[in-house]
């Protein structure tokens, strides 16, 4: 009997054209079964055709509910982290769509067997008893992984006869492919037969073939064959049926015991708790053969490594403000060094045990505060703490994130520095005041109050701007805007030019007024208007929305609807 849930295949994607046709075979070969009454097959990168078809094609059939199973053989950075992103990118693409999502292939009986076979047709009638095999993995930075393929070298050795299955691993992992024939040499082997333990061709079964030759050719008195890889064929297909099967039927389990992600193992502590980020994947090329660093791929969020910090604009307020790059690092961090502005709301959001620092209580004054600041970013990231330094807005206007980034870079610490949605634009549009408007405004101009009019140190030439005819946003004003009016209706402002002060933008209790330019001075002295505030001055003051779209409203901001 068809089983009426679909099933969705995923692959990672190979750059191999011969390992992509494998693919399509076993699809193709699922399909020709008719147990399942609906079959596709994707991949979430480097291959056609892109996961996103083959969900869309589920979808355009009218399925809602459907098996996905990751095509990979042990649970590791695909497994439990690519491929279920990925997958939850398709359920915001279609609203409804709930998936079960099966359990990687192996360990599995006929996937031991097909090794056994791959291993006979290049032994090719010669004995097993005299024959040591090496198992090679894919390799992984997740242990759990590599214990898997060490597991299926001792079930692929129990009952069969060889003299021998050691594993070993093409990347990632030791020992390499070279190592553990090495190992073998020793252990006096004078046949070797290596067997990928891989399900389809691609760059890295291609490198276990080129690595075994180069051994052979150095040890001439060595038999040295390598197996096919499991490839397209009628146990796999099997085992594809059974683990949709198994995922209907609500039976999953994941080995979590050893998961690095959920237990304190030696050398990968830093692990536990944290969410799988993407790294390196040695099948892409495009990352050259260095494949001992595990960096972040360019495709991907930038992952935050041990010994970083992070210049991360946390927005003006709203837990949703912040980039989706900043949030992914805040997610990754160790430490969190707050901002008085920053948004509170991320810091509920963080791990347990991730120690954050309010960089506002900070004590003594500014500067030697600013001192301290930079001190406690480079100490914690000397610890080998992923860091991040969260402020309000943006890093880079009027937030002091330059100077921390320098201040990093002279005690050699790497920063990552990732912008931020800035007051000065976000606040009047919060208010429903646009900083620009055609026909109205071409220029906004963005100056700090915190020095009035006159003092000594200021950088501002107040004269200039007033002849200018765009918008001018103010920050830090509340105690300098009645002076900074002055200043600017002296040197010929017109005196009617609108002004908006938005306090608390994007907060619960924003506050917004308007007034005249000449008035602004007596508007500061009320209560109401006490910091952090902006001021807007200009005629785009004048076209605010009524009412403001989601003026006083917390995130998300409203969009207004088309048609
Ligand atoms: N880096 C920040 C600005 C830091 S200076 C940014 O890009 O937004 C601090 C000033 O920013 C405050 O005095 C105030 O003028 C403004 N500000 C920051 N957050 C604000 C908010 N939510 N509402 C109104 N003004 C804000």
């Amino acid at each position: 009997m068809k089983d009426r849930t679909p099933l969705l295949i995923v692959g990672h994607g190979t750059r191999s054209a011969a390992g992509v046709g494998q693919f399509a075979a076993l699809v193709a070969r699922i399909r020709r079964r008719e147990a399942v009454a609906d079959v596709e097959g994707g991949f979430i990168e480097l291959s056609r055709p892109p996961l996103t078809d083959a969900v869309g094609a589920l979808a355009g059939r009218g399925h809602r509910r459907l098996v996905a199973l990751p095509l990979v053989l042990a649970a590791a950075g695909h497994g439990k982290g690519d491929i279920p992103a990925a997958l939850a990118r398709e359920k915001r693409r279609h609203p409804g769509l709930r998936y079960a999502y099966g359990r990687p292939l192996g360990p599995h009986p006929l996937l031991q067997e097909v090794l056994a076979e791959r291993i006979d047709a290049a032994l090719d009638g010669a004995d097993r008893a005299g024959t040591w095999v090496a198992l090679i993995g894919r390799g992984s930075t997740d242990p759990d992984a590599n214990a898997e393929v060490t597991k299926v070298a001792r079930l692929l050795w129990e009952g069969r006869g060889y003299a021998g299955v050691e594993p070993g691993f093409v990347s990632l992992a030791e020992p390499s492919v070279p190592a553990v024939l090495e190992r073998l040499r020793r252990l006096g082997a004078r046949r070797i037969v290596v067997a990928p333990y891989f399900l389809f061709a691609g760059v890295l079964p291609d490198r276990i073939v080129a690595q075994s030759r180069e051994f052979a050719a150095d040890h001439p008195g060595l038999d040295v064959r390598v197996a096919e890889v499991i490839g397209d064929c009628d146990a796999l297909a099997d085992l594809v049926l059974e683990r949709h099967a198994e995922a209907l039927r609500g039976d999953i389990r994941m080995n979590c015991d050893t998961c690095a992600y959920r237990v304190a193992l030696p050398g990968f502590a830093d692990k536990v708790g944290r969410p799988q980020t993407p790294h390196h994947h040695p099948d892409d090329p495009a990352h050259g053969h260095d494949h001992q660093h595990h960096h972040a791929d360019h495709h991907h969020e930038p992952a935050l490594r041990p010994g970083q910090v992070a210049v991360v604009g946390g927005g003006p307020g709203p837990d949703d403000l912040i980039t989706v790059r900043g949030r992914a690092l805040l997610d990754a961090a160790d430490v969190v060094v707050a901002d008085r502005l920053a948004p509170a709301g991320l810091l509920r959001g963080l791990r347990p045990g991730v120690v954050v620092v309010d960089a506002a209580k900070v004590p003594r004054g500014p500067s030697m505060a600013q001192e301290t600041i930079n001190d406690t970013l480079v100490a914690h990231a000397r610890a080998g703490k992923r860091v991040v330094r969260l402020k309000g807005g943006d890093p880079y206007v009027f937030g002091r994130g330059h100077e921390e980034v320098l201040a990093c870079a002279a005690a050699g610490v790497e920063t990552v520095l990732v912008p931020g949605v800035s007051s000065a634009v976000a606040a009047p549009a919060l208010a429903g005041v646009p900083v620009t408007h055609r026909g109205v405004a071409h220029e906004f101009t963005v100056v700090s109050g915190h020095l009035p009019p006159g003092h000594p140190d200021s950088l501002v030439d107040w004269a200039a701007l007033a002849q200018a005819r765009g918008t001018l946003v103010l920050l830090m004003a509340v105690d300098t805007v009645g002076r900074i009016a002055a200043e600017l209706l002296a040197h010929g402002r017109a005196a009617d030019t609108p002004v908006l002060v938005v306090r608390d933008a994007g907060h619960p209790d924003q506050w917004t007024a308007r007034c005249r330019l000449d008035e602004v001075g007596a508007l500061a002295e009320r209560d109401e208007v006490r910091p952090p505030a902006v001021f807007v001055v200009g005629p785009v003051v004048a076209l605010a929305a009524d009412p403001a779209p989601a003026a006083a409203a917390p995130a998300p901001a409203a969009v207004p609807a088309r048609g």
